[in-house]
């Protein structure tokens, strides 16, 4: 530029030097103008040299004053304050990384020079260096989770390894992903030099359970806001550990979810679950005209089936917080049960399959072994005592198939009810069915007496089935 500026000069101060003859010519009356000439153009250019240096140098070389601290070159500034603005910057950023106030010990020195071109050192740039002179803290990489600083090391890889770590245990065959539910973060900066840089101690603290495993059983007019209320936590935290949990579907006794531990990093896993499941049988019932009414007879007995689900999951650590079925295949059908029910129209002859207690009175004597007369004998029915006369009433429908005196029973009664069951009525004073007879449940067949082997009025009842004496009272 300044070379421009005295080439211009030159051209105006020798415009006419090679010029030919015709100005040697006229030398004479030309002397003195050419010199008035010269001589304002001189002053013209001088003049104008000045002003274009003074121009020139402003432009061209800066007021600026150089800071060291300890002889070290800080940065080129304009004005004294920069610096000292840079410094309480710098000490802002200091105290923010040690956690307390902090004053730099920075007496800088000054020199005034004037440089050639702009060479003011940035803020920032001047941060750095004053930085670089604190011994408290060092440059590291620092690993954050949710803004918090949990540690640094030298290198970035070593805490990529550790994180690595912590994602590999939830890395499966049938993992599709898995990431961090807090945004984590790796970063070269100044921290503290008491920073934790013991890779095992970071990767504890990043595994380190907090809160407590906390539940709640469900009371009968429970809902979800007296729950968080009585808990003293939000509706949708609970909604939050319990997916898809309602005031509808909320159930008296119900275990639910009111706070649960939680790694210090925790990590969503999505996974696609494979599993068996049930299918439970349905029950068709038919009519069947060979059953008398309210008989049932299952016809083919219900199966459950098989069916092979796979899963979309998304997990919270190890808890899955939502689901969706993304194929259902059917391993094995399930066999659907098929009842016939009776249509028959039931005579009143008909057993029933329960029995009805055949008189009223005193059981005098129940059944099993018991003592009679010095020894122990098997009593195989029940004693029940009253009047002589007192009707006796068929147990249950059936079809008589005995009627008259027989041993130590006496008058005798047998009513045969079909499926192998047999009642026997016995030391009775008259016998008002015969024998071959259909007998409704209720009907009065005898009356009350004390034939046979008797020591008073009552009724010898048993129950056989398959032939064998059961205790009646386990059948009344
Ligand atoms: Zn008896």
């Amino acid at each position: 530029m300044e070379e421009r500026i005295n080439h211009d000069a030159r051209t105006d101060i020798f415009p006419k030097k090679s010029r030919p003859l015709p100005q040697v010519r006229q030398r004479g009356r030309l002397r003195s103008s050419l010199s008035w000439l010269h001589a304002r153009r001189g002053f013209l250019f001088l003049t104008a040299l000045l002003l274009s240096g003074v121009i020139a140098f402003s432009a061209l070389y800066y007021p600026t004053y150089v800071v060291a601290i300890n002889g070290m070159e800080i940065g080129k500034v304009e004005q004294k304050a920069t610096f000292d603005a840079a410094v309480a910057q710098t000490e802002d950023t200091i105290s923010q990384i040690l956690g307390k106030p902090y004053h730099l010990a920075a007496d800088p020195s000054y020199q005034y020079i004037y440089t050639y071109g702009n060479e003011y050192t940035s803020s920032s740039a001047m941060e750095q260096h004053l930085l670089g002179t604190v011994d408290e803290i060092e440059q590291l990489y620092a690993l954050r989770v949710d803004g918090k600083l949990l540690g640094a090391a030298e290198d970035m890889d070593s805490l990529v390894a550790l994180l690595h770590q912590i994602t590999a245990q939830y890395q499966g065959e049938n993992t599709r992903s898995v990431h961090f539910v807090e945004p984590v973060s790796i970063q070269e900066e100044y921290v503290a030099k008491t920073t934790e840089q013991d890779l095992t101690k970071i990767l504890q603290i990043l595994q380190t359970e907090t809160g407590s495993d906390r539940n709640h059983t469900v009371q009968a007019e429970d809902t979800l806001a007296s729950i968080a209320e009585q808990c003293g936590v939000t509706v949708d935290q609970i909604l939050d550990l319990n997916p898809g949990l309602t005031n509808e579907n909320l159930q008296s006794y119900q275990m639910i979810t009111i706070e649960e531990k939680t790694p210090f990093l925790s990590v969503y896993v999505e996974k696609t679950a494979t599993y068996s499941k049930e299918i439970p049988f349905e029950t068709e019932t038919v009519n069947d005209a060979t059953l008398y009414k309210g008989e049932r007879n299952v016809k083919t007995v219900g199966v459950n089936g098989v069916k092979q689900i796979k899963e979309d999951q998304t997990l919270k650590n190890d808890r899955i917080i939502s689901r969706t079925v993304a194929e259902e295949t059917v391993v094995q059908a399930p066999v659907t049960e098929v009842i016939a029910v009776g249509t028959k129209e039931r005579p009143k002859t008909a057993a029933t399959g329960s029995f009805a207690w055949p008189t009223s009175g005193n059981i005098t004597s129940k059944f099993g072994y018991r003592r009679i007369f010095g020894s122990t004998s098997f009593h195989s029915g029940i004693d029940i005592a009253n009047k002589c006369g007192t009707a006796i009433k068929a147990a249950d429908g059936g079809t008589v198939t005995f009627t008259g005196y027989k041993g130590t029973y006496g008058n005798l009664i047998i009513i045969n009810h079909g499926n192998g069951k047999q009642t026997y009525y016995a030391h009775c004073s008259q016998i008002l069915v015969s024998n071959g007879a259909k007998v409704a449940q209720g009907q009065p067949i005898a009356r009350m007496g004390a034939t046979g082997r008797a020591t008073g009025n009552h009724l010898h009842f048993e129950i056989r089935i398959g032939g064998k004496s059961v205790n009646p009272l386990s059948y009344l």
